[in-house]
């Protein structure tokens, strides 16, 4: 192999505190925390988080902690990127999801890896520029990328049968709602600092119906772009 072909491999799969071994016990752990969809656990198991963090960083990527990613934001915690997919699958494997907050772009990762197809929205464009190097990386073709406000969705490619939210904003933004699919589920952390409650709403027809699922803690959802 040539040396860059090494180095690659070598940065995807991980060595020492980011290898295959770290991964796994990370997903034991999850499991013991109560995530039960197999699918969901392997493919924690198989993106290799590290990468999605800088160097310094690197070395706690399989510790089950949310970690800063830059411009003030962080990568979810790995329990709730599991909690999260493992909620929006429940009903069913998905064919379109929406998800607003693309950071780091791990979540949306482990998203690509389950669904058919990710729409992923984030504010910051030096945050999205990264993550799109970071898919590359991993060969996720089914991905498209929106440098927008999340706040107001994206409408070209409504409606769509899952959607997540990675930051809390203080009340379900409306174009959200009206983007979601009958049927469709969406995961979305709610209210301000200290209290915020993960919630699940399910579309039946006109009917919104809401599920407090857990206590959490995200960065805020934000208007407008930088
Ligand atoms: N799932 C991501 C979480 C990143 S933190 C990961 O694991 O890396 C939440 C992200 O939401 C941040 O990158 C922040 O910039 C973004 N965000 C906040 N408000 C937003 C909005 N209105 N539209 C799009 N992205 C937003």
């Amino acid at each position: 192999m040539a040396k860059d072909m090494i180095w690659r491999s070598e940065r995807l799969s991980g060595i020492g505190m980011t290898s295959q071994r770290t991964r796994t016990r990370l997903v034991n752990l999850l499991r013991g925390e109560g995530i039960s969809n197999e699918r969901v656990l392997e493919v924690i198991e198989s993106v290799p988080r590290h990468i999605f963090l800088d160097e310094a960083l690197a070395s706690r990527a399989y510790e089950n902690v949310a970690l800063p990613i830059g411009f003030g934001q962080t990568i979810s915690q790995p329990y709730i990127v599991a909690k999260m997919t493992e909620v929006l699958l429940a009903a069913g494997p998905c064919q379109r999801v929406l998800e607003i907050g693309t950071g780091s772009g791990y979540q949306t990762a482990v998203l690509a890896s389950l669904v058919g197809e990710v729409f992923t929205v984030e504010r910051i464009a030096a945050l999205l520029n990264r993550a799109m190097i970071c898919l590359g990386e991993l060969g996720l073709a089914n991905i498209q990328f929106h440098h927008s406000d999340g706040i107001l969705g994206w409408q070209e490619h409504a409606p769509y049968d899952g959607i997540i939210v990675t930051a809390a904003g203080t009340q379900v933004p409306d174009s959200l709602l009206r983007q979601l699919a009958d049927k469709g589920r969406m995961v979305l952390p709610v209210g301000v600092d200290d209290f915020q409650q993960l919630r699940l709403i399910s579309r039946e027809g006109d009917q919104f119906n809401e599920e407090v699922l857990d206590a959490v803690r995200f960065v805020p959802l934000l208007e407008g772009k930088q």
